[in-house]
């Protein structure tokens, strides 16, 4: 093992974060960890001071240095106008997975679930989450949904690769695409062809809705979980919650460079200032840290002696339980508690091993794949109109066929409603007009859409946005409404 101290970049937080922040320091030291730390000042007080990101532009030369970030929790000030730092740090410095390892400590920490050790791999940077909402007309807003090759394949690729070095036995993905064919049915697709590459793993797919019900139920039967963005964003907290506590559980997020490190649980305010946090929610980010800055022989330790200290019953407030925990302690006692119990491995709980465990940084590689033959075949516009009647909409829309393009259908919030509509289907101001060529599936060219919006304006439509219909080497790039 290398003896030479790793920089890394500490922010101390808001709230409960600063002591939180000296027990996990203190901890990790008395287990000998190899780190330089630098302090950033990043939250509430910078936030405060007129910075809508909460951190200052100096903060970004230390973090792009050192590469590593252990944060604390961090207050949001109540009010607009703020952004959410987590995601500025996560899409400023790439942070493309986000791993949550959920382990429940039964009988020592309550839970339903005394057999549950699930890590959720969640997609970081795409999915809902790219910030690209518009509304649209007076009645209708849309949120863009982005889900790519490559954001896919880093993500999953990550997930078989974590399950792999850290000896789990089975990835599971899941996803929506009964529904969201083409871009749930590309994570899916993407999953399958990866997960053919470790034979070694167990593979299964779940519809999200059953999979989140399972794991509910029964979080036994999952070992690591990869998913999209907003799936992940939600599961994640419900299965470290149904561990025992979000008080305990940390989180990794790592990009091909940088990574950064911190508890899933906020700055918790009210507690400040009072030697009552619990510190382990950040002390499992600095283990997972640990690991990934090639110190694994610390990490260990340092689990372990965790492990040990609440197999011993000496809990903080907020999972102490009379007859099972044996001293409530603050804060300090706590860290003191882990300190002293160095090189201890717990009795009743799993000992933890990652003396196997290679740094957590691994050179993601994108697949090769030529370009598709693409051909347009057809637009869709987008139209605001307030009257909701679909029939009377479609006689005066068609009257604009021409130039090689005529109206296929007319769709209202994705059902088809012309023609051949339903008079029960209810109708917004948002009228999806769906154009293809008179020749069939013929290609067209964008000069014809171009016509067709001309003719639509000077017809007083207005067109909200269009999207063009592809095919990719012949296979539909787009979906066909509900009732077509
Ligand atoms: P919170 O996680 O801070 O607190 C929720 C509950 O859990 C509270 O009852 C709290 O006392 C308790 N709790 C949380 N961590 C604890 C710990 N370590 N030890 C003991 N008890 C603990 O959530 P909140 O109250 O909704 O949010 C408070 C602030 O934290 C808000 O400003 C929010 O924006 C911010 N926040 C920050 C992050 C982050 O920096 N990553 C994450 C979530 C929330």
């Amino acid at each position: 093992m290398s003896s030479k101290l790793v920089p890394i970049t500490v922010a101390h937080g808001d709230g409960i974060g600063p002591e939180i922040m000296a027990a996990t320091l203190q901890i990790i030291n008395a287990g000998g960890a190899r780190i330089a730390p630098e302090t950033i000042e990043i939250g509430e007080k910078v936030f405060l001071r007129g910075i809508s990101a909460g951190i200052e532009p100096s903060a970004w030369e230390s973090l792009r240095r050192t590469k590593v970030f252990l944060k604390a929790p961090i207050t949001t000030p109540q009010g607009g106008g703020f952004k959410s730092l987590n995601v500025t740090t996560r899409k400023s410095l790439g942070l493309y997975a986000n791993v949550r390892p959920c382990v429940s400590y039964y009988p020592y920490v309550d839970t339903k679930h005394p057999v549950m050790d699930v890590v959720i791999v969640r997609e970081n940077e795409e999915d809902l989450y790219a910030g690209i909402e518009h509304r649209q007309t007076d009645e209708v807003t849309q949120c863009l949904k982005l889900i790519s090759r490559p954001g896919s394949e880093k993500i999953v690729r990550y997930a078989f690769e974590y399950a792999r070095r850290n000896s789990r036995k089975k990835v599971t993905c899941f996803s929506k695409d009964n529904i969201m064919k083409i871009t749930d049915g590309l994570f899916h697709k993407i999953f399958d062809e990866i997960g053919a590459e470790y034979t070694d793993l167990e593979k299964e797919h779940w519809i999200v809705d059953i999979g989140a019900a399972k794991l509910a139920d029964s979080p036994e039967v999952f070992d690591v979980i990869v998913m999209e963005n907003l799936y992940g964003d939600i599961l994640s907290d419900v299965a470290a919650q149904i561990a025992g506590s979000v008080g305990l559980a940390g989180s990794a997020n790592i990009g091909s460079s940088c990574a950064m490190f911190e508890a899933i649980h906020g700055s918790a305010p009210r507690r400040a200032g009072q030697n009552l946090a619990n510190p382990s929610g950040l002390l499992h980010g600095a283990i997972l840290m640990l690991v990934h800055i090639g110190q694994p022989d610390v990490a260990e330790l340092v689990h372990n002696a965790w492990l040990k200290t609440i197999e011993d019953g000496i809990h903080t407030y907020d999972i102490f339980q009379e007859g099972v925990s044996k001293q409530k302690v603050g804060t300090k006692e706590f860290a003191d508690a882990v300190s002293a119990r160095m090189g201890q491995k717990p009795e009743k709980l799993k000992t933890v091993s990652y003396s196997k465990a290679p740094s957590q940084t691994m050179t993601n590689v994108l697949r090769e794949y030529p370009p598709a033959k693409k051909e347009l075949i057809g637009v869709d516009v987008f139209i605001h109109w307030r009257d909701r009647d679909p029939v009377a909409l479609g006689k005066k829309i068609e009257t604009f066929n021409g130039n090689g393009l005529e109206l296929l259908l007319i769709s209202n919030r994705g059902q088809k409603v012309y023609p051949g509509g339903f008079e029960e289907t209810f109708c917004t101001d948002h009228w999806r007009l769906r154009f293809k060529s008179i020749h069939h599936d013929d290609p067209i060219k964008h000069e014809q859409v171009i016509d067709l919006l001309d003719r639509l304006l000077k017809g007083g439509y207005d067109f909200i946005k269009i999207e063009n219909l592809y095919t990719f080497d012949g296979v539909k790039g787009f979906v066909s409404a509900q009732g077509e």
